[in-house]
C-alpha cells in the first residue's frame, strides 16, 4: 500500500490559519509584526526568494520591510543597516537573504542580528537556546519538520529518528528539536559507515543532504516515517529515468521542462514508507510559513505578550 502523504500546502494552511487569528489578537493590543528583509545584489533564486517571504506577509497583514542594497555594499555598511533594523521598533524580525557576495563577512553580519529579532535562527545565541532547550527563535525548516510531524500525530517520543546532514541551518537543528521532543536521535554525515544499515533502524528519517534520490527505497524500514527536506534540480535525462522509472506522468513532466525538482530520498520509498513528504509539496511550504510564524513569536516576545494558543494543534490523521 503506498504511504501516506503529508502534505506541506495542506499543512502551511493549517498554520496560516492560526496565526490569522494570533495576529487579530495582536492587532487588538496595537502591535502589527513587521519583517524586514534584506537582499544584497540581484541574484535571481535570491530574488525569487524574498519575493515569496513579502508576498506571505503581505498575505498575512504582516508589515514587510524591502532592503535591496547594490552588491558592492561593503561589510560596514551592511552592518550599519543591521543596527538600523534592530534600533528599529516596528521591525520584528529581521531576515539577509544568504549568500551574501564574497567580499561580505557573512558571519558577522548574521552575529550582528539582534537574537530577538532573529528569525532565521541562525544567530549563536538562538542555537544556544535550543541546544538547551529554552524558548527562543528556531531554523524554519527543521522547525516547519516538527510541524509536519506533531499536525499529523506522527508519534516522536521514543522513536528511533535518523537525521541525515548535519549543516547548521538544517541537520544540527532538526536532531536538537527531534532529541528535545524525546526522540532518540541519530545524526548522519558524509563520514557515516553504513548509511543504509542506520537508515533501516530509523522510525523516523529526515534526509537534508541535498543528494537526488540516493536513499534507495530498500534502505527504509516498512512503515517507517520519511521526511524530506532535500530539493536539487535534476536535469540529466538518465537520472531522471532512474529516478521516475515507476512514475511514467514524472518522466513525461520531465521530457516536457527539461527539469524536475527531486528529493534525497528515491521516489520509490513510496511503496515502502508508512508515511513521506513529497518534493516538491512536502517540507518547503513550510519554510516560509515558520518566517511568518517566527515574526509573530519575536513580536510577542519582545513585548512580553503571551501567545493567544499553542503553535502545535493536535493532529488529524
Ligand atoms: P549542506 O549545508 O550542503 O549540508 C549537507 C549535509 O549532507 C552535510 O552535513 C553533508 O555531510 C551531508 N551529506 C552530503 N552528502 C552525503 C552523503 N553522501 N552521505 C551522507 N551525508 C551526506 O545542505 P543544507 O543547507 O543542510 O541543505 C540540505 C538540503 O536541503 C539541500 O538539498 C537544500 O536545498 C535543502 N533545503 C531545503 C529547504 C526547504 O525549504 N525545502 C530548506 C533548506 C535546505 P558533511 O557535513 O560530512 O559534509
Amino acid at each position: 500500500m503506498p504511504a501516506r502523504i503529508l502534505n506541506g500546502n495542506q499543512i502551511r494552511e493549517e498554520i496560516y490559519s492560526d496565526l490569522r487569528s494570533e495576529i487579530e489578537s495582536l492587532r487588538a493590543a496595537g502591535v502589527q509584526p513587521g519583517l524586514a528583509t534584506v537582499l544584497v545584489g540581484d541574484d535571481p533564486a535570491s530574488r525569487m526568494y524574498v519575493s515569496s517571504k513579502i508576498a506571505a506577509c503581505e498575505r498575512l497583514g504582516l508589515l514587510g520591510f524591502g532592503y535591496t542594497p547594490a552588491a558592492s555594499i561593503t561589510s560596514d555598511e551592511l552592518l550599519t543597516l543591521v543596527a538600523e533594523l534592530n534600533a528599529n521598533n516596528s521591525v520584528d524580525g529581521i531576515l539577509v537573504q544568504l549568500p551574501l557576495p564574497k567580499h561580505v563577512d557573512s558571519k558577522r553580519v548574521l552575529e550582528s542580528v539582534d537574537p530577538a529579532k532573529d528569525v532565521d535562527g541562525f544567530h549563536p545565541t538562538n542555537l544556544g537556546l535550543l541546544v538547551t532547550g529554552r524558548p527562543g527563535l528556531v531554523a524554519c525548516t527543521p522547525s516547519g519538520v516538527m510541524e509536519i510531524l506533531r499536525r499529523c500525530a506522527i508519534p516522536i517520543e521514543g522513536a528511533n529518528a535518523v537525521v541525515v546532514g548535519r549543516s547548521d541551518i538544517v541537520g544540527k537543528p532538526m536532531a536538537l528539536l527531534l532529541m528535545n521532543a524525546n526522540a532518540t536521535v541519530t545524526i548522519c554525515h558524509s563520514k557515516t559507515r553504513d548509511l543504509p544499515g542506520v537508515i533501516r533502524r530509523a522510525d523516523i528519517v529526515v534526509a537534508a543532504m541535498g543528494r537526488a534520490g540516493m536513499i534507495a527505497a530498500d534502505w527504509i524500514r516498512p512503515g517507517a516515517t520519511v521526511i524530506d527536506v532535500g530539493t536539487t534540480r535534476v536535469t540529466d535525462p538518465g537520472r531522471a529515468a532512474q529516478l521516475f522509472v515507476n512514475f511514467p506522468e514524472r518522466l513525461a513532466r520531465f521530457r516536457e521542462k527539461g527539469f524536475a525538482v527531486v528529493g534525497d530520498v528515491h521516489p520509490d520509498a513510496l511503496q515502502v514508507a508508512g508515511a513521506i513528504t513529497p518534493v516538491p509539496g512536502g517540507v518547503g511550504p513550510l519554510t516560509i510559513a515558520m518566517l511568518m510564524s517566527n515574526t509573530v513569536k519575536a513580536a510577542r516576545l519582545r513585548r512580553g505578550i503571551a501567545s493567544a494558543r499553542a503553535m502545535s494543534s493536535p493532529a488529524k490523521p
